[in-house]
């Protein structure tokens, strides 16, 4: 499999320097904004990681293009494409300009605290979270030049309440996009949001899997896209082992989770359940063997997972 994946063989082409896709190894040579460059080295990162290498020349391209990635989660999507939209905004200008979707309340903000950090001295580069509990008086307009957020959030701020135009915003990106259309109604109301934006507006989709369902929604959204696959063992960062455990039943899941903890000292986890059912089982079933555990489901409210995050 080819690092980069496409009809017309970008693999070749990346070791073109005139080519969109070359890869950069140090930011500098992307020509960012000396800010957004000082507000990247401020987060501790000195050289692009895989898909950045790969992607941010693309990304910051004129004209701009289109993009659909992919690669493992932790490889360094996020901050990829929240670069990507900060370079673009226009301070100058004081209407929303670029918009993030994410697939839930938490990721948005996890979204939200990277561009905050990228951003941190570019004080014009406001962003706004299009999410539960956040209001805006009607009648007025959004005040953030970027926006992230959930999309039925983003729909009522945008079609419903007009409080920003999508057509005037120049780079839409959707954020695991995979966890997106597991949702029919998530998926909808993408492709609503989508709908009204201008065909001017680059267009990226980032996902951490690519299967057939991804793709056909992938290609739906972004039309003529440069599209970027890691290959699986360029994906994973060095020091993150992973290990899976064949498990024939619930209870023997929770054995297994009971052994792991019984040998090794955990400092931080996170364990995922399919359903909430399971999740306050296990947090009532480990609380009572002494493990300091948290739950944090769809279940809560706000303060209550912003409390647990
Ligand atoms: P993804 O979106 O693919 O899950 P993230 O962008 O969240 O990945 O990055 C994963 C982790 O790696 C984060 O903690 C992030 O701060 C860090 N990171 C991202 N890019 C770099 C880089 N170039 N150098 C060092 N750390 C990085």
């Amino acid at each position: 499999k080819s690092l980069v994946e496409n009809k017309n063989d970008l693999e070749i082409q990346r070791k073109d320097p005139n080519c969109p896709l070359y890869s950069v190894k140090s930011f500098e040579e992307l020509n960012l904004q000396p800010n957004l460059l000082k507000g990247v080295y401020a987060m501790g990162f000195n050289a692009p990681s895989k898909i950045q290498e790969t992607a941010l020349p693309t990304l910051l391209a004129d004209p701009p293009q289109n993009m659909i990635a992919q690669s493992q989660s932790g490889t360094g999507k996020t901050a990829a494409f929240v670069l990507a939209m900060l370079s673009r905004v226009d301070t100058s200008l004081k209407h929303t300009q670029v918009l993030c979707l994410s697939p839930t309340f938490e990721l948005a903000l996890q979204i939200g605290e990277v561009a905050s950090k990228m951003s941190q001295f570019c004080p014009d580069l406001s962003i706004r979270y299009a999410v539960r509990g956040e209001e805006i008086a009607r009648g007025s307009k959004v005040d953030g030049l970027s926006i992230i957020g959930t999309a039925g959030k983003v729909l009522d701020w945008s079609i419903t309440f007009k409080f920003f135009d999508l057509r005037k915003i120049t780079v839409f990106v959707l954020d695991e996009a995979d966890v997106m259309i597991a949702t029919q109604g998530h998926q909808d109301q993408s492709i609503r949001i989508h709908k009204n934006l201008s065909t001017e507006c680059q267009m990226l989709l980032f996902s951490a899997t690519y299967d057939r369902a991804v793709m056909d929604f992938a290609e739906n959204i972004v039309s003529s896209p440069v599209t970027i696959k890691l290959r699986r063992e360029e994906e994973s960062v060095v020091n993150i082992k992973q290990y899976y455990v064949n498990c024939d039943s619930p209870e023997a899941k929770y054995r297994s989770i009971a052994n792991i903890y019984g040998v090794v000292t955990i400092g931080q986890a996170i364990i995922f359940c399919h359903t909430r059912k399971t999740a306050s089982w296990l947090v009532e079933k480990m609380t009572s063997e002494g493990h300091a555990v948290a739950l944090l489901s769809g279940e809560l409210s706000i303060d209550q997972r912003i409390q647990v995050t």
